[in-house]
């Protein structure tokens, strides 16, 4: 199997952008295309063509560069099927569970609604690279735009389920201020204080804090950590079920 390359920076004032470039098939997909000038910018001091867009969701700082980027790169468009009418110049549609040829590699699609109805992931199974659109982010998840705390909390399982030493990227740069909320319902973590300190040093230096390896989240971030007996406790939420525990963190972390 021959190694993927992440180029990730920054897009509009949050986003990432995210390419994925394969040396040996020379393919390139841009993740989402919050900005199609600074994507082709970055594609341009690469050297790279790209030939794919992989889109998660089509909420207006996900898709906007699409057929920008489409039109300058003839490049192919993919998508989730349950929202191929919301994805612009979509030209490939997939379902849970399909996988995609990415020369030698393939690129699978999990359905993680919640955020949107039709969010989804990208896994990239021997490279074990995960890319979490605004499902999840470090320490935290996507607000409840569109689906229920229900649906939301089974996307979780779904990550949950992916080896511990899978590196996630994700659609912003949210992990301060989610870190911050975290340490309010979980105070006495000793990997979340840590994780804070080190992602602190990271913003402060004006670095990216990730990737992260979903080991890392799923010791730190409270949204995969509904069994945490310290956020129950935190909750009044003692013998609740976990369902029940991660919707109080959901509608806590919306009011915070
Ligand atoms: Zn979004
Ligand atoms: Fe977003």
């Amino acid at each position: 199997m021959c190694e993927l390359l992440v180029h990730q920076f920054r897009c509009r004032s949050d986003n990432f952008g995210l390419l994925l470039y394969d040396p040996r098939s020379k393919l390139c997909a841009s993740i989402d295309t919050p900005d199609g000038d600074t994507i082709w910018r970055e594609l341009g001091a690469k050297g790279w063509q790209l030939t794919h867009i992989f889109n998660t969701h089509h909420h207006y700082d996900h898709v906007p560069g699409n057929e920008m980027l489409k039109e300058h790169s003839g490049c192919t468009i993919i998508g989730a099927k349950n929202d191929a009418k919301r994805i612009p110049g979509i030209d490939e549609l997939m379902e849970d569970g399909d996988k995609y040829d990415f020369g030698a590699n393939k690129i699978s699609m999990l359905e993680t609604p919640g955020h949107t109805l039709g969010s989804v992931c990208y896994f990239i199974e021997p490279e074990k690279i995960l890319f979490t659109g605004d499902t999840l982010f470090s320490m935290g998840c996507g607000r409840l735009f569109e689906g229920s705390a229900e649906l939301m909390w089974q996307s979780m399982q779904k990550i949950l389920a992916l080896p511990d030493d899978t590196q996630i990227y994700c659609g912003h740069e949210y992990t301060l201020s989610n870190a911050e909320f975290a340490l309010e319902v979980e105070p006495d973590n000793l990997a979340l204080q840590q994780r804070t300190n080190e992602v602190r040093t990271l913003r402060h230096a004006h670095k990216a804090t990730l990737p992260v390896s979903l080991a890392t989240e799923k010791a730190t971030n409270p949204f995969l950590r509904s069994d945490s007996v310290e956020i129950k406790k935190k909750l009044g939420l003692q013998g609740h079920p976990a369902l029940e525990v991660f919707t109080a963190i959901r509608s806590l972390k919306d009011n915070f």
